[in-house]
């Protein structure tokens, strides 16, 4: 056993003799307890717990979940307090808490008088599994939203695929949400992730996010991969190249954009339901011309749109014939528009990513079935973004390059160590690093 092993087994003890400690002083049923888990308490030695910045053990600590009917009022009843007191509290606490927003499923935890009272002192409500906030009455009353300590581990991974992306990582026990940056998002314009190739290999470095050390919040980042596809090689790389903005983006070894400027669709389409044609006759209109300037995207009422390509929204409102819409503005020569929808989810001014969600597929102004109506204006003049050669994503700057390729030297040839195993063993092609590097404490 490694001594990470041996430590999180010790972590382990310690919160069960801490549960164990707390149920018994809570005064609640003890029988639960498994006797091997009991046997374990007896030899470790009692130790401070913090949690929420208290140490817990100077407190009778309840834990519990905000139940239908339930008010901060009615917890703190059910918790043998009065109501003038509760009363007072929630005037103290109101200017940093609003505790009429407690949510049906959400944890709290009250750390009460360790004696016969057990009156509680303090009221820690969790909103997610990262904030906590405190309104703490034991003296003066004052409350305060913090956060748990998040840590980011660094991990490695290569694998070959067999049948599917998705398959390969849910075998090497990865999260899905791997399988989703590496197919929809850094390679989703290099590599059709439909037709993976037998053999197939790849290697990915990314961070995993745990909160209080201990509990897994899923993976955070991927900050580099390399993908074999066919025999030939594709690396990406994460780099921020507008720190105002937070924008990042994913580039190759050379410096190119692995996106595409533009998606190629608003939305994920049942079909398409009309194309941009100029000399569309409609018999409605007695087979007069009525040219579609447009791309109808049949789907279904609720289905999101994206912002095809980053810009900002220029207009964000609704006409008798468009229904609801939005238009983005991305740039001196191109900007799109998204008509009938349902509701936007965007205003005026504000700055959307590629993939943002503008809105949702509706009927609103003049059409007959759900669809969005996608515009594509290019120097002022509406066209077919079909027949459009659309333009990678924009390279790195060049004032930006020479940092770029010395920022991912060193991530290429640590991608470049890591090894894959030929023939893999059903269980042994996971690579993960031993030696985990904890790359940053935040709190
Ligand atoms: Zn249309």
């Amino acid at each position: 056993m490694d001594q990470r092993r041996i430590e999180a087994l010790g972590r382990k003890c310690l919160t069960f003799l801490t549960a164990a400690l707390l149920v018994t002083s809570c005064g609640k049923k003890k029988e639960s307890l498994p006797i091997e888990e009991t046997e374990e308490i007896a030899i470790v030695e009692p130790e401070d717990t913090f949690e929420f910045g208290f140490n817990l053990n100077d407190y009778i600590v309840k834990r519990d979940t905000v139940r239908s009917g339930d008010s901060f009022g009615v917890i703190m009843e059910r918790n043998k307090l009065g109501y003038p007191k509760i009363f007072q509290i929630a005037e103290g606490a109101k200017s940093s808490f609003d505790i009429t927003k407690l949510q049906i499923g959400k944890p709290y935890t009250l750390l009460c008088s360790k004696d016969t009272l057990q009156e509680p002192k303090c009221f820690i409500y969790q909103p997610n599994k990262e904030e906590y906030v405190v309104v703490n009455f034991q003296d003066s009353i004052h409350a305060y939203t913090n956060r748990k300590p998040v840590t980011y581990v660094e991990k490695e991974v290569a694998g070959v695929i067999t049948s599917s992306i998705s398959e390969t990582l849910e075998d090497l026990g990865i999260s899905p949400r791997l399988t989703f940056k590496l197919a929809d998002d850094i390679y989703a314009w290099t590599i059709d992730f439909r037709r993976l190739q037998k053999g197939d290999r790849f290697k990915v470095i990314y961070t995993d996010k745990y909160i209080d050390d201990s509990i897994y919040a899923g993976i955070a980042d991927v900050k580099a991969a390399f993908f074999e596809h066919n025999g030939e090689p594709f690396y990406a790389f994460e780099y921020e190249t507008d720190s105002i903005k937070g924008l990042s983006d994913y580039f190759n070894e050379e410096a190119n954009n692995l996106r595409r400027a533009f998606l190629k669709a608003p939305v994920e389409y049942k079909r398409i339901s009309s194309r941009y044609n100029l000399r569309r006759r409609i018999a409605l209109y007695g087979n007069k011309i009525r040219p579609h300037k447009g791309t109808d995207f049949a789907a279904d009422i609720g289905t999101p749109i994206r912002a095809t390509a980053n810009g900002t929204v220029i207009k964000s409102a609704y006409t008798r014939g468009n229904g609801n819409y939005v238009k983005i503005k991305h740039n001196a020569t191109y900007s799109t528009q998204y008509l009938h929808m349902k509701k936007q989810n965007v205003k005026v001014g504000q700055f959307v990513k590629q993939g943002d969600v503008i809105g949702w597929v509706g009927m609103t102004g003049n059409t007959s079935g759900p669809h969005v109506c996608y515009r594509f204006w290019k120097n002022g003049v509406q066209v077919d973004p079909f027949r459009q050669k659309l333009p990678a994503a924009e390279p790195i700057a060049d004032s930006l390059k020479t940092s770029y390729l010395a920022f991912i030297q060193p991530l290429k040839e640590q991608l470049d160590r890591i090894p894959f195993k030929e023939v893999p063993a059903e269980e042994d092609v996971l690579f993960e690093n031993s030696d985990e590097n904890l790359i940053s404490q935040a709190h």
